[in-house]
């Protein structure tokens, strides 16, 4: 093996703490057994993701990068030169760089960015990720927008105490708030972040509080969760290990945040008296807490909130229910929607009621749905849902 394959072995091993992609596997690369690579069906496809620098001076207290002694890394003409080898023969697809920070952080920031230019320079027109570090330059933000398609700063926890627990050198708000602000600002809509649930010992309401505030100001593509594992030889070896069902319920509830218009006070009732998720679907747990939604008359935003129906679903039935009102579950099939899922959650109304109704609605106010208010299975609904 090469001095290089040697180093890509080492560096895309220590890479693989940093999502970029939900439930992303990793796998080994059949064609170059020493690359590992983040291959998802209809995902980002075969992406290389490493590290440029295999040690850390900082102390954060979940990871294993800061325990290598070994001082691995490639400088950027030396990556760029292994990285367009495999890509030109078709090995890799995509690119997700990050890097510990064995030394000043804008030097270690300014390779990640001058990696970046290199291979654009020499051609590469592939995606390519790049990790902001804590404590960037406004500057170096700004580079790495420009070349990047996407980048991300990890928030790692929820606040700065929770920080200040588990990592003594990064402050919350001067090294990765601000910094986060700014990567907002340079690449708006394609940025991302990463939590590490359960590491700080955070509960899921300080998580939701955390994302409340992150789609109101900063508004990430995505926020990645992984579950906290404890390592070898960390001060948090002996923490305990976050159950891998803790961090998917996060991503479900994460969609319902995002693409589901779902308040974050809303998702409050999901939660139990300490705070935390229970190991149940939240959208589940919302809708019983809503009670049955008339199929006939919700808004899209009130049918966004039944388990089985999605963004297209919703969009179906509104279609479907203008020629001929639902009356019962073989009608959601025929629409694509999964009746098993959806129909416990769903009334249908008397069906002359409902076309009654909403000929009537249509008639007073094209588009409003007066019947909304009135039909005594329907969830209420305010002008704001619709
Ligand atoms: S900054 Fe913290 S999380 Fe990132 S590589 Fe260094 S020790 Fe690990």
């Amino acid at each position: 093996m090469s001095v290089a394959e040697q180093k890509l072995t080492y560096l895309t091993a220590a890479g693989r703490f940093d999502l970029c992609c939900p439930g992303e596997c990793i796998r080994p690369l059949s064609a170059a057994h020493y690359v590992t690579y983040n291959r998802r069906a209809g995902g980002c496809g075969r992406m290389l993701k490493m590290l440029l620098n295999g040690t850390c001076a900082y102390d954060c207290g979940y990871c294993p990068v800061r325990l290598q002694r070994e001082q691995v890394s490639f400088s950027p003409g030396e990556f760029a030169d292994t990285f367009l080898r495999l890509w030109r023969d078709g090995l890799v697809e995509g690119l997700f760089l990050s890097s510990g920070i064995p030394r000043d952080v804008d030097l270690v920031m300014h390779d990640l960015v001058e990696t970046g230019e290199i291979l654009r320079r020499r051609g590469y027109d592939g995606y390519l990720h790049l990790k902001v570090l804590p404590g960037a330059t406004r500057a170096d933000i700004h580079d790495a927008a420009r070349v990047a398609d996407r980048i991300s700063i990890n928030l790692e926890t929820t606040s700065p105490d929770r920080l200040g627990g588990i990592a003594g050198v990064k402050d919350y708000r001067q090294d990765i708030l601000k910094r986060q602000a700014w990567v907002a600002e340079e690449k708006p809509g394609r940025h991302t972040t990463q939590l590490v649930i359960g590491a700080a010992d955070e509960t899921d309401a300080e998580v939701l509080a955390c994302l409340a505030d992150q789609y109101r100001r900063v508004r990430p593509s995505r926020v990645y969760f992984s579950a906290f594992r404890a390592m070898q030889g960390t001060p948090l070896a002996s923490h305990p290990d976050t159950p891998a069902w803790r961090a998917r319920r996060w991503y479900q509830a994460d969609y319902l945040l995002r693409d589901y218009g779902v308040a974050a006070d809303d998702l409050r009732v999901v939660l139990d008296e300490d705070g935390l998720f229970p190991n149940r679907d939240p959208k589940e747990v919302l809708a019983a807490s809503q009670g049955p939604v008339n199929v006939n008359l919700a808004s899209r935003r009130a049918l966004l909130r039944v388990p089985g129906i999605g963004p297209k679903g919703a969009d179906r039935i509104l279609s479907c229910r203008k020629e001929r009102p639902f009356s019962g579950p073989p009608d959601l099939v025929r629409a694509g929607i999964r009746g098993h899922a959806a129909g416990r959650h769903l009334t249908f109304g008397e069906r002359g009621t409902v076309q009654t109704q909403l000929l009537l609605s249509s008639a007073d106010s094209p588009g409003r749905g007066e019947g909304y208010r009135t039909f005594p299975n329907s969830v209420p609904t305010s002008a704001a849902d619709r």
